[in-house]
C-alpha cells in the first residue's frame, strides 16, 4: 500500500514538473518575440518627424542613411542635396 502511494506522489510530482516546464517555455517564447521590441526611431531631415527605421523611404548619401516619413519628403531631400552639389 505504501508503494502505491509513493507511485501516486511520484506521478503527481512528475506531472507538476512537466506542466510547469511547458508553461516556462511558453513564457520564454513570448518574451523573445521580436514584435514586442520597440522599433528604433530616426528623424526625418526634411520635416523633422520621427519615423521607424524599418521605413521604405530612405536615401543613402555618402556613408549616411536618411529616413523619411513619405516619398514626398524623400524627394525634397534628394532635390536639396542635388542643388547643394
Ligand atoms: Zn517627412
Amino acid at each position: 500500500m505504501i508503494k502505491f502511494f509513493t507511485f501516486i506522489i511520484l506521478a503527481y510530482v512528475t506531472y507538476k514538473l512537466f506542466t510547469r516546464s511547458n508553461k516556462n517555455s511558453e513564457v520564454e517564447a513570448k518574451s523573445s518575440d521580436p514584435s514586442n521590441n520597440p522599433v528604433e526611431l530616426v528623424k526625418d531631415p526634411t520635416c523633422g518627424t520621427f519615423v521607424e527605421r524599418t521605413t521604405n523611404f530612405k536615401v543613402k548619401y555618402y556613408d549616411n542613411i536618411y529616413y523619411f516619413c513619405s516619398e514626398d519628403c524623400r524627394q525634397k531631400f534628394i532635390e536639396k542635396i542635388k542643388s547643394e552639389g
